[in-house]
């Protein structure tokens, strides 16, 4: 699918969720994909783009950033606290923070550096052992400890459960927003981003369904 075709999905969504047009803001997952054809999104006008890993997008968004104004990056993977400081020079929100420790680096780090980047808190609504994120039980007071800290969190993430309905996931991570008077609401991938639009997502994050299928062959994982 192209770009357009994506994004005119979207206006539908929004169209048919009684939703503003532009309600929901496009963040086109560009990891692991050769470099012409994020190129070929960025030349198409696009600005807002999400990446997985602190490495590879330090590797392609700086030269990116030198030819194409006003691009946005997100991190949308796991953070270590160890490239905490290289993340926050590198995106303009974070949404996987899932954790105090490196609640408390950033809020260091941002006391240093005197800025920081858009923070999502990350909420395992699945519960799954494997998959990072605060549970729904510990998040209204994760997210007052990370506001007590002073860092920016403008809103939830969430990854449902591959295998199941994700509009309760969804629905789930917008009542502890609410609940929590926060605005933004980070959901919806390739295979249910109109759910996620009808559910109230404000960032809907695709990557293969712009860009093709990823090819994992020439890298590690
Ligand atoms: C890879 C990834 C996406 C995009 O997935 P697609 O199915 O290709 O749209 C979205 N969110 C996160 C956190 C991802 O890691």
């Amino acid at each position: 699918m192209s770009l357009a075709d994506i994004q005119s999905r979207i206006t539908s969504a929004e169209q048919q969720a009684g939703r503003k047009a532009g309600s929901t803001k496009l963040i086109a997952v560009s990891k692991v994909q050769p470099n012409e054809n994020v190129r070929s999104v960025l030349e198409q006008g696009h600005k807002l783009f999400g990446e997985n890993k602190v490495q590879e997008a330090a590797g392609k968004w700086p030269k990116f950033r030198e030819q194409f104004e006003q691009v946005n990056v997100h991190l949308l993977g796991p953070l270590q606290t160890n490239k905490a400081r290289q993340a926050m020079g590198l995106f303009e929100a974070i949404h996987s923070l899932d954790r105090p420790k490196l609640a408390n680096t950033l809020a260091r780090l941002a006391q240093e550096l005197g800025n920081c980047p858009d923070l999502f808190i990350q909420v395992n609504t699945g519960e799954e052992a494997q998959k990072s994120g605060v549970s729904v039980s510990d998040a209204d007071q994760f997210i007052a400890d990370c506001r007590e800290l002073g860092l920016p969190v403008v809103g939830l993430m969430c990854l449902p459960p591959a295998q199941e309905d994700p509009a309760p996931h969804f629905r789930s991570l917008r009542a502890i927003a609410e609940q929590n008077g926060l605005e933004n609401l980070s959901m919806g991938m390739s295979a249910d981003f109109e759910i996620a639009i009808q559910e109230g997502a404000t960032h809907v994050r695709v990557g293969s369904a712009i860009f093709g299928a990823r090819d994992y062959s020439g890298q590690a994982r």
